[in-house]
């Protein structure tokens, strides 16, 4: 069986790198044209798009910045009204900024908060217009497993990625009688430039797979959310971990 998702409209955000950029190429590998969103890294964006088109698919880039209100609102008007749909909103776009509490900056934590949270709520909220009308859509919020179980010193994050799985669980409730389907995926520790200091060492024997997540591993789980074998999960969080957090 092979998953088609041609003739859709995917806008994936912060896909310039890392996880995003792994769910830009996986959609746009199964026919999907994709938006490949980006804050400040055109020209990683420009090679993602390159790297789909190059094996037969369609993406744009985009860049806005998803805390942006009036940036967001102009953006998604123009990209869907230019295609005339949408059928797929990854919320992706997330930034870490560790700190134990006494020493986390009040402007920290709102930029991390605004940047997963409010972002994924100004991308929706902005789509949702269109897949109301058309009865159809998938929202999918990429969480954390730190929003699952915390982390010391990851107190905002983990706000954050809490408060995703929370907006995940309403919007299931609110937009599935109009056919919109909502879920979140929680990652474990990917390979991305987020984790690049990390001691991948110590993190890896504690993994029951006994290896680090890639960003592919997460992107699998996005193409099974939005496709039609994934068409009766919804309000769903999703681990990917390799056993990581049980
Ligand atoms: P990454 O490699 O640091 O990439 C972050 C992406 O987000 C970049 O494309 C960046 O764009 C974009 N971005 C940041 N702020 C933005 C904004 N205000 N507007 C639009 N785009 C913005 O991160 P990653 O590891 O792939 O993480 C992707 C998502 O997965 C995040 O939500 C993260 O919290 C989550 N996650 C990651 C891990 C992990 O272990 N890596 C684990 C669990 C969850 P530019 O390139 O233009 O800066």
């Amino acid at each position: 069986m092979k998953i088609d998702l041609s003739g859709q409209l995917a806008i994936v955000t912060g896909a310039s790198r890392g996880i995003g950029a792994a769910i830009a190429r996986l959609l746009g590998a199964c026919g999907a044209h994709v938006v490949i969103n980006y804050k400040t890294n055109e020209s990683s964006a420009i090679k993602v798009m390159e790297m789909i088109k190059a094996s037969g698919g369609s993406a744009e880039v985009a860049g806005f910045d998803v805390t942006d209100e009036d940036e967001v609102k102009v953006s998604i008007k123009s990209i869907v009204e230019n295609h005339g749909k949408i059928d797929i909103l990854v919320n992706n776009a997330g930034i870490s900024k560790d700190g134990l509490i006494l020493r986390v900056r009040s402007s920290d934590w709102d930029d991390i908060i605004n940047t997963s949270l409010k972002g994924a709520f100004l991308c929706t909220s902005n789509v949702v217009r269109y897949m109301i009308k058309a009865r159809y859509g998938r929202i999918i919020n990429i969480s954390s497993v730190v929003g699952l179980g915390g982390n010391a010193g990851q107190g905002a994050y983990a706000a954050a990625k809490s408060g995703l799985i929370g907006l995940t669980k309403s919007l299931t409730k609110e937009l599935g009688p109009r056919g919109i389907l909502v879920n979140a995926v929680a990652p474990g520790f990917i390979d991305t430039d987020m984790t690049k200091d990390a001691d991948h060492k110590s993190v890896v024997a504690m993994i029951p797979l006994g290896r680090v997540g890639l960003p592919e591993d997460v992107a699998g789980v996005v193409l099974f959310l939005c496709s039609e074998i994934g068409s009766y999960v919804t309000g769903q969080v999703i681990v990917v971990d390799g056993g990581l957090y049980i």
